[in-house]
């Protein structure tokens, strides 16, 4: 048996991956959705905050790939979409743009209005609503089972099971007592802009991080990144900023009705933790602290944190029927 600690994306597409490989598998979280940070994620794909660059470019390279197959299928809630990514000032290439097969400099006549540079890049959305109970749907066709249920300590898995994999989030800080891990608290507003279908970035705007993201029939407009800050509540002064700073990049955002205001806590790390902790009791996995990258980077953590795994995973397990 292996145990997965944490249903967010990074529990899921860990447990999927053990699961459709043959291996036995239980997924043991306090939050399952639609009630993760996951769930929060405005969901498209982005190295944004997470370190350290070489690996985070690596596991960004393999999860653009699996989301771009997943996008031609039409149950897994992942789309397509144009990312444009501005910037008020001439920017060099971006350093993780290795990561995309077609990443290229915007024309003049391509930018918005008000902006001296840009890219462009088709990027993967995803549309945590449908994505996570795919991946769900994956795990319980694969053999895997769910156990609701909050842990003091990983000995409680590790009792269980001889390898368990920690992707429990921003849980890592009370759950491995690890200090390094700290809230990175983030507000969204979702709007009815039906004609918007491009993804537009502005992250480095005088008056603060901006972006619009079309998710089918809606738009995830953010954002705010407040480190330290584990407010849950919904700010309308912020709400109201987001709108306005959003507004800039396309004007339809202004007038466009609101559906839903949302808070999630990032799960800010100095580095992403992908690391094999061996213990007395058994091997754990760690694959926590993704940051605001945490979708972006699920499939390329998730396969190393297998790898790690190496030879304490149990034997391949005979499926009946
Ligand atoms: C506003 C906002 C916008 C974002 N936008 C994007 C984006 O556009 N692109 C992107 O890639 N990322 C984005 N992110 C980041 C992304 O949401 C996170 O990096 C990602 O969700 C982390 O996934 P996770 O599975 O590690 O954590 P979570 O989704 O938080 O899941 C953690 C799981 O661990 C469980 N757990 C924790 N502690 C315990 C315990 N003691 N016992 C049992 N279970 C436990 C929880 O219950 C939960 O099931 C955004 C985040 C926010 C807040």
């Amino acid at each position: 048996m292996i145990v997965v600690v944490g249903c967010g994306v990074a529990g899921l597409t860990c447990a999927v991956l053990l699961a459709e490989a043959g291996r036995p598998v239980e997924i043991w979280a306090a939050a399952l959705p639609p009630r993760t940070t996951s769930n929060v994620a405005a969901a498209f794909w982005y190295p944004y905050g997470a370190f350290p660059r070489d690996r985070v470019l690596a596991w960004a390279r393999v999860s653009y790939d699996r989301f771009t197959a997943l996008a031609g299928r039409t149950d897994t809630g992942v789309r397509m979409h144009r990312l444009l990514d501005l910037y008020h000032e001439p920017k060099e290439q971006p350093w993780w743009a290795a990561a995309v097969p077609e990443h290229r400099r915007l024309a003049p006549h391509e930018r918005p209005a008000g902006f001296a540079d840009g890219f462009v890049l088709p990027s993967p959305v995803v549309d945590t609503r449908r994505y996570l109970p795919y991946l769900m749907a994956r795990f319980a066709e694969a053999g895997g089972r769910i156990v609701q249920r909050r842990l003091r300590s990983l000995d409680e898995a590790l009792e269980r099971a001889p390898v368990v994999i920690n992707c429990s989030g921003l849980g890592a800080r009370t759950l491995v007592s690890d200090p390094q891990v700290y809230p990175i608290r983030g507000q969204l507003v979702h709007v009815e802009a039906p004609g918007i279908t491009d993804i537009l970035l502005d992250e480095h705007g005088r008056e603060g991080l901006a972006y619009v993201v079309p998710r089918g029939d809606h738009c995830v407009i953010g954002g705010t990144a407040s480190p330290h800050d584990d407010d849950r509540s919904t700010r309308p002064a912020e709400t109201e900023g987001i709108v306005d700073r959003c507004a800039r990049l396309d004007p339809r955002i202004a007038s466009a009705p609101r559906r839903a205001e949302v808070v999630g806590l990032r799960p800010g790390r100095a580095t992403v933790r992908v690391e094999a902790e061996p213990r007395r009791e058994g091997l754990v996995v760690h694959d926590y602290g993704h940051g605001g990258a945490g979708v972006t980077l699920s499939w390329g953590c998730a396969e190393e944190a297998v790898r790690l795994c190496g030879d304490a995973l149990p034997p391949v397990a005979a499926r009946t029927g």
